[in-house]
């Protein structure tokens, strides 16, 4: 069960060695999809260096236009193990298909995406693994309906569920969503799981990661998820978020004073 009622001390969800969640902040960094071996290896080596602690990049994407890129797929998976071999970081990607499923057996953290929060039967299956559960709030979903998503998954025995605060639909389209930044200390008070705040996705602009990120760890967050990609400009996805492994380089450091502040 998600709730703090029943559970008062913060979860800590383990993977491998890691821990996030009760006092262990990680950033999870990579690029949004992965393009080839030596695009991922690189930003991986390069954002581990920096102090990231998980790799991510999608194999599988849910793009709006069938036309657009859609992600390598089981190749794609094949290429962070590639990345996970040469830096030895945990990874992290988004599952789209229950069907997929075998193919992630070997993947540390799986993420269920903004679109699929409320796939029910993808999330009773997740509930069936005993792996961490990277679960990102639906675009137009309540903070009560993100931890019933949760809920799906715990139901099956699944109590690694890591939440993600990804933005919102507002009225607003200066940015690509909207933070929500209250979710942080909510979900918190709501529940013991971790929650993760990812500020590429919300503000869909690379120069907007960085208050982004500060406002994450001042309101709560247990972790960080940031777009990173070696030439954003040719990115086949999410590029005008993204930072380059420059940036993150600067950024890192900024990072780590704050949530040690905390
Ligand atoms: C992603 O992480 O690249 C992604 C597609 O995120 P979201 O599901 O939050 O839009
Ligand atoms: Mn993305």
């Amino acid at each position: 069960n998600a709730n703090r009622k029943f559970h008062p001390l913060d979860t800590v969800v383990q993977i491998g060695e890691l821990k996030i969640g009760g006092g262990n902040f990680q950033v999870i960094s990579g690029p949004c999809s992965v393009e080839s071996e030596a695009q991922i290896t690189e930003v991986a080596d390069r954002v581990h260096k920096a102090g990231a602690r998980l790799v991510r990049g999608g194999a599988f994407k849910p793009r709006t236009s069938p036309y657009a890129f859609q992600g390598l797929r089981a190749e794609g998976i094949e290429l962070l193990h590639a990345a996970r071999r040469k830096t030895g970081m945990p990874i992290v990607t988004e599952v789209m298909s229950a069907s997929h499923l075998p193919l992630f057996e070997d993947v540390d953290v799986i993420q269920v995406g903004a679109r699929n929060m409320q796939n029910f039967e993808l999330l009773k299956e997740l509930g069936k693994l005993r792996k961490p559960i990277l679960l990102k709030r639906g675009l137009a979903n309540t903070m009560e309906e993100l931890l019933m998503s949760a809920e799906y998954i715990m139901a099956g025995g699944n109590m690694n569920v890591i939440l993600c605060e990804r933005g919102i639909r507002t009225f607003e389209t200066a940015t690509r969503n909207t933070l929500d930044i209250s979710a942080v200390p909510m979900l918190k008070k709501l529940s013991h799981l971790p929650v993760v705040v990812d500020p590429s996705h919300a503000a869909g602009i690379n120069w907007m990661v960085e208050p982004l990120s500060m406002a994450a760890i001042a309101a709560g967050a247990d972790g960080l998820i940031i777009e990173v990609h070696n030439d954003p400009q040719h990115a086949l996805s999410d590029g005008p978020q993204s930072l380059t492994p420059d940036q993150f380089d600067e950024l890192m450091p900024k990072i780590k004073s704050m949530a040690s502040f905390m």
